[in-house]
């Protein structure tokens, strides 16, 4: 009797040049976008040790470990940088930038989000929040206060007004 093996568990990822979400097989390390047609790395970047490399991008995650050290000149991360060892490099992530407290950052950072750990060290750099929401919208026009009755333009808020004035008398 034949058996259908289960489809392979798939993870949403998205693109490092389309911007589009995508489903990758979870074990997936290296793909074609099916949107784009260019290559990308879809697996986390782990570093454990001293680490001189071009340029890295992965939609994942990019994690200096506590003994690594990553050089690069660019490090682009879609879900985030996690970074416990040392970095030295100009980030891009998509998610949010974590600097643990034994963390030693040198290079500028454009992120969705920042947490430095008290003890991290940081050498240089420039940090960047990007907004990923719309900007707020402009603050409603100072609203004007009705016509004074008297005319001149002035406000006077011990003139008598009307509510207050005393009942005229009424005919019942
Ligand atoms: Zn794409």
């Amino acid at each position: 009797m034949l058996r259908t093996p289960a489809p392979p568990p798939t993870k949403a990822v998205q693109c490092l040049h389309c911007r589009q979400t995508i489903r990758v097989a979870e074990r997936a390390t290296t793909i074609s976008c099916p949107l784009c047609a260019r290559g990308i790395r879809v697996d986390d970047v782990v570093i454990e040790r001293p680490i001189t490399s071009g340029p890295v991008r992965t939609c994942g995650l990019v994690v200096v470990g506590k003994r690594g050290h990553l050089a690069a000149p660019m490090i682009e991360a879609r879900l985030g940088v996690h970074v416990l060892g040392r970095l030295e490099g100009h980030v891009l992530s998509g998610g949010p930038v974590i600097l643990g407290p034994k963390a030693v950052w040198n290079g500028d950072c454009t992120a969705a989000r920042v947490v430095i750990h008290p003890g991290a060290t940081i050498l240089g750099g420039r940090f960047c929040i990007l907004a990923d929401e719309p900007p707020s919208p402009p603050p409603p026009p100072h609203s004007q206060s009705p016509a004074s009755a008297s005319g001149l333009g002035r406000p006077n808020p011990s003139a008598p007004r009307v509510s207050g004035r005393p009942p005229l008398g009424v005919p019942v």
